[in-house]
């Protein structure tokens, strides 16, 4: 009875202590104390005693640290050592880049959320909103979409013009270069603005602003390229690209088979010490126009004239596109969505070494170059383009809906299209913040490796969800393209997103749990630097430190896990108002979670994990909906927890936390070592699986605010383009939906009006006329009928084409004619 008393006592205490995250040496000294003590209040002094010592016995080798590292640490060492799943070098150079922010909260267990409630709230400076309202909105208002994508394949020459002269190239270039030096938030609500209206433009805005030509020079440049270059780029005299994929390097860059040899050539008149290129590159934004070519490629020094090794590694270098030997010019087509785009080709193209970037020193290192600042242009240019695209569906679905009658009736009453409505605001909502954050992260000065993986992932996926929905509410009206469609290029153009800047399916399998689980993880790095330690003493004291602050991790983890699941999360700690309290703990939950299965996966998988790319992928999607949730909930904050807002707030949170129940279930039903996977059940959803989707009646809320002027509509239309200018209809439609929506209640006047049958004209506008004329309606309110259906004739209008117009490319050109049967033959 004393033995029971005494090991239930200690279950107890040591699931309190492991909860609460105790160290050992306390653990042990309380189980000792508590042993002793049980044993003498249901025993005897001699039980007591011997209690104490047996608890001594078992505790103490794990709390006396040189005791604990004499018995286990050093032969688990060797164990971990081999064990451990080898890097390559191209894995080690993406792990050691990049910096880590909140996301390592989220994958502890237990996130401390005053840090991320410190974070400062992100805004424009008194500069940089001068600049959206200026030259952004002057931009915006010269640029036709229908004619960039349908007549021109091209910008045209004073929307390039423009660009260059209001230094739209130079966002990320210092002042002192001539560039505008904008915050990260400033450089994305440019792309904002400007993909809300055209996003051929914002994606020719978006290169040189991202991973190319300037971001490297700033980085790694000699002082002599940063100031003959950098001035040229920010002024847009050189029009950078960045050619790093071919044909036989897609995803896997780092096989490029391009190469440059050391050697001497002859470069303006001398014989110069150089390199001589062979290179074949494809799909190169910008490199049709480009006057300067960022090229990544593998150099050989055959003769050791720059130093004692043959193969240097990947190398970067930039060519000017006078350069002799260069084949560059022609263009590929992305979908309709005519950014500049395609080959570049090279044989024997020779450059001085001062052409590497960064000079000589760094030939070899351009494989680090890449990915130590590929974080920073992901983080913003696709996030901000999806984000300003989310915006405008909403600016033009809400208002469509509420302007396009059938049935008698707006299709946004109809539950089926407020559905489509719902997730288009609530995953909207879900986007800006997502883009917000990672934006705001770079302008703390991180280099956010794992959470741009994840904003770039997720923002382009929900971006082509809200496209596919924008585009099933308008019906026929999206599918004809012409220059009152503003929806259908988007559309094309969805796959876009999804495929660069590392495509979906393997940033999600491979990259946003491959990288967050090393990089994330409080013991893991430890203790593989721990392992590489050549010091043996100090690899056995850093080792025996990261190995058991990791196993008391895992049981902490296994215990919140499971306390917080049977709790509801109700036991944690959390921020935040009556409202979103819940969401704190839910995410509370999750994080004690994933952080449980990822350890259990890793150290029952070990390296095959990296092979099993569906879990992986699986546990990306826990860690991305963290920190998904946790963005939203900074959103929130930082505008003053504002009422509207709740609803959008409220879908897109219970969204996101049902999709992450969905994952983590897949995690634990796939798991491939099923016991495991039933003990992970029960720890993780003893209750079962609780989460639900979002309800009709909060849908029904999101569809209200997205559909109707109001704060909530106009807190996610923030930075989308909407003066009504000749070359946007958007604008004029958000312009009319004021009218619209106070035309709801004449219309059902009318209505009724007509169905008592006195009313004997056929054309709608008559029978106003004709129903105001019996006193039915006001001269106000016939007045407003009449002025929404004319100005939203436009809107419900498709545009429609001479069959001459639609002939395009080299058929137009060979003067094709079409004749009866929709057969051509040339004239
Ligand atoms: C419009 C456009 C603009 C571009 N601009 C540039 C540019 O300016 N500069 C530049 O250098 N490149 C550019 N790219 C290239 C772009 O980065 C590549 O297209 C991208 O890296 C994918 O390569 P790929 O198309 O060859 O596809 P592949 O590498 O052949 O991939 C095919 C599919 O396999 C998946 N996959 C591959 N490996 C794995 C894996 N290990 N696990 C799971 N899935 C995997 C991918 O996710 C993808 O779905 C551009 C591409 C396009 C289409």
């Amino acid at each position: 009875m004393t033995i029971v008393l005494i090991v239930l006592a200690l279950l107890v205490l040591s699931l309190l202590l492991a909860f609460l995250r105790s160290n050992a040496a306390l653990w042990s000294a309380l189980s000792i104390v508590l042993a002793a003590a049980v044993g003498y209040a249901v025993g005897s002094a001699r039980e007591a005693l011997i209690a104490a010592i047996v608890l001594a016995l078992l505790t103490l080798p794990f709390a006396i640290v040189p005791l604990r590292r004499a018995l286990f640490s050093r032969s688990l060492l060797k164990a971990f050592a081999h064990a451990l799943p080898r890097l390559s070098d191209t894995e080690r150079t993406a792990l050691d880049a990049g910096t880590v922010g909140f996301e390592a909260e989220l994958f502890s267990g237990k996130p401390d959320w005053h840090k991320l409630l410190a974070e400062p709230r992100p805004a424009l400076s008194a500069e940089e909103q001068a600049f959206m309202d200026g030259p952004v909105e002057r931009l915006c208002a010269m640029l036709d979409d229908w004619r960039i994508t349908h007549e021109l394949a091209d910008l045209p020459p004073e929307v390039w013009a423009f660009l260059k002269r209001e230094r739209f190239f130079g966002m990320i270039i210092p002042k002192r270069y001539g560039g505008l030096e904008f915050s990260a938030l400033a450089h994305s609500a440019v792309l904002q603005k400007v993909s809300s209206i055209c996003p051929t433009a914002s994606s020719t805005i978006a290169v040189p602003n991202s991973l190319g030509p300037a971001e490297l020079l700033l980085h790694y440049g000699s002082e002599q390229q940063k100031d003959y270059y950098l001035p040229r780029l920010a002024d847009g005299r050189e029009i950078p690209c960045f050619a790093l994929t071919g044909p036989y390097a897609g995803s896997d860059a780092t096989s490029i088979p391009d190469f440059g040899i050391v050697g001497k050539g002859s470069w303006k008149g001398e014989e110069v010490l150089g390199l001589r290129l062979t290179f074949d590159k494809r799909y190169i934004t910008l490199a049709p126009v480009a006057t300067l070519i960022g090229l990544a490629f593998r150099l050989y020094d055959p003769e050791h004239l720059i130093g004692g090794v043959e193969d240097r590694g990947i190398t970067l270098a930039l060519i000017p596109r006078e350069t002799s030997g260069l084949d560059i010019g022609r263009r590929h087509m992305p979908l309709n969505i005519p950014f500049q785009n395609g080959p570049v080709r090279g044989k024997d193209v020779f450059v001085p070494l001062t052409q590497l970037i960064g000079g000589p020193e760094m030939a070899g290192h351009g494989w680090r170059m890449l990915v130590e600042n590929l974080s920073v242009g992901r983080a913003i240019s696709l996030p901000s383009n999806a984000a300003g695209f989310a915006r405008m569906a909403i600016a033009s679905t809400g208002a469509y809906a509420r302007l396009r009658k059938q049935f008698g009736l707006a299709i946004a009453r109809f539950e089926g299209v407020e559905e489509a409505l719902a997730r288009i605001g609530g995953m909207s909502y879900l986007v800006t913040a997502l883009s917000r954050s990672t934006a705001a992260a770079v302008d703390r000065g991180e280099k956010p490796a794992v959470t741009s993986a994840i904003a770039k992932y997720h923002a382009t996926e929900i971006g082509r969800e809200v496209a596919r929905d924008a585009m099933d509410v308008h019906g026929g009206k999206g599918i004809i393209l012409g220059p009152g469609n503003y929806l259908g290029r988007n559309w094309q153009g969805a796959p876009i997103s999804i495929t660069v800047e590392g495509a979906n399916i393997m940033t999600r399998s491979l990259m946003i749990f491959g990288q967050g689980a090393i990089r994330c993880h409080p013991w893991v790095l430890k203790e593989m630097a721990a392992v590489a330690e050549t010091d043996r003493r100090k690899a056995l004291r850093d080792f025996d430190a990261a190995m058991f602050g990791h196993v008391g991790f895992g049981l902490s983890n296994a215990v919140r896990s499971f306390v917080l699941a049977l709790s509801l999360g109700r036991l944690s700690n959390a921020p935040g108002d009556a409202h979103i309290q819940r969401y704190y703990r839910k995410l509370n939950r999750y994080s004690a979670a994933l952080a449980l299965c990822a350890d259990v996966a890793m150290g029952t998988l070990g390296g095959r994990l990296k092979f099993k790319e569906k879990l992986s992928a699986r546990l990306g999607d826990i860690l991305s909906y963290l920190y998904i949730g946790s963005a939203l909930l900074k959103r929130y904050e930082d505008n003053g927890r504002p009422e509207a807002e709740r609803p959008l707030l409220a879908f897109a949170f219970h969204e996101s936390i049902w999709r992450l129940q969905n994952a983590l279930d897949g995690v634990i039903r796939n798991f491939p070592i099923r016991p495991v996977a039933w003990l992970l059940r029960a720890l993780v959803f003893p209750l079962g699986r609780r989460e639900v989707p979002p309800s009709d009646r909060l849908g029904r809320r999101v569809a209200a605010a997205i559909t109707a002027p109001g704060p909530a509509r106009a807190a996610v239309l923030e930075w989308c383009y909407l003066t009504p200018t000749p070359n946007h209809p958007v604008g004029r439609l958000h312009a009319l939906l004021p009218d619209v929506v106070a035309a709801e209640p004449v219309e059902r006047k009318l209505q009724k009006a007509l169905k008592t049958g006195a009313i004997k004209a056929h054309d709608y506008l008559a029978q106003v006329d004709e129903v105001a004329q019996q006193g039915v309606l006001s001269a106000e309110e016939a007045a407003l009928l009449r002025h929404v259906r004319e100005a939203g004739a436009e809107f419900i209008a498709v545009d429609d084409f001479d069959p001459a117009d639609l002939r395009a490319g080299a058929a137009a050109r060979a003067d094709v004619v079409a004749v009866a049967g929709g057969v051509t033959r040339v004239a």
